[in-house]
């Protein structure tokens, strides 16, 4: 793993340049194998207030630190959203839910092979080489939405129930606070696989 800056956040004013870690599943498997070197980390995993499940209206409001496995069990996601519970049990494993947040699972990146493989071509990881999936294995690769730069699926089972729940995302940035649609998080392929979802730097 190459050296990197790290920064702990106390509060969310406190969350400054770098790349985001909470529970660390995906981010550091992609640090290790140099897919992903940021030369700064800001942990987020302590930070208070976003951690919880609260009910808001006839729906629920769930901190970007719950855990996969918090949000799973949680006896009013279990009654009343249980394909939520479902989609999230069906993945990873108890060691991994237990760590892995709701966040993270939302912004975790592809599991696309050619992308873990740093020996291939790949526009995802590095934009500009190609694609090493067309024509390739496609057991992973997505069906609809891709283009001639990208294949790669989105892995998370937990962003397609909450997207068929019609759930939103709260973001917030130094342009102050907004919601979108879940779905409406990601951005398709085009000519920019690169560019994952609508997020911006600080924004
Ligand atoms: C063995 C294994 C099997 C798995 N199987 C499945 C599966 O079957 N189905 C499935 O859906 N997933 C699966 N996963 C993926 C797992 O769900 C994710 O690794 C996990 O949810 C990521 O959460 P995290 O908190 O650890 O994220 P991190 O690794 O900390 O971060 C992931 C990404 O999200 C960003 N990020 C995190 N939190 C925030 C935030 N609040 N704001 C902005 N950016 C943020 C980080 O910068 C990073 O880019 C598997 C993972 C492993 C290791
Ligand atoms: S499908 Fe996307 S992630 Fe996979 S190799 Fe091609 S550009 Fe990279």
């Amino acid at each position: 793993m190459r050296p990197f800056e790290y920064h702990r956040a106390t509060s969310v004013d406190d969350v400054t340049a770098g790349q985001i870690i909470a529970g660390g599943t995906n981010l550091l498997d992609l640090m290790k194998i140099q897919v992903m070197t940021p030369s700064a980390l800001v942990d987020i995993s302590r930070l208070t207030g976003l951690s919880a499940i609260e009910t808001e209206g006839d729906g629920l409001r769930i901190g970007a630190l719950v855990t996969n496995s918090a949000l799973a069990y949680d006896t009013r996601v279990r009654a009343g959203w249980p394909l939520l519970s479902r989609a999230i049990l069906a993945g990873a494993s108890a060691q991994i839910r237990n760590k892995a947040t709701t966040g993270g699972n939302l912004l975790q990146r592809t599991r696309c092979p050619y992308f873990y493989d740093t020996s291939q071509a790949c526009n995802k990881r590095s934009p500009g080489t190609g694609c090493a999936a067309q024509g390739g294995a496609g057991r992973m690769l997505a069906l609809f939405g891709t283009s001639e730069h990208c294949l790669a699926a989105h892995p998370s089972d937990m962003a397609t129930a909450l997207a068929a729940l019609g759930a939103e995302v709260e973001i917030h940035g130094t342009n102050g606070t907004r919601r979108v649609p879940v779905q409406d998080l990601y951005r398709a392929p085009a000519d920019r696989p690169d560019r994952e979802t609508i997020l911006e730097a600080g924004t």
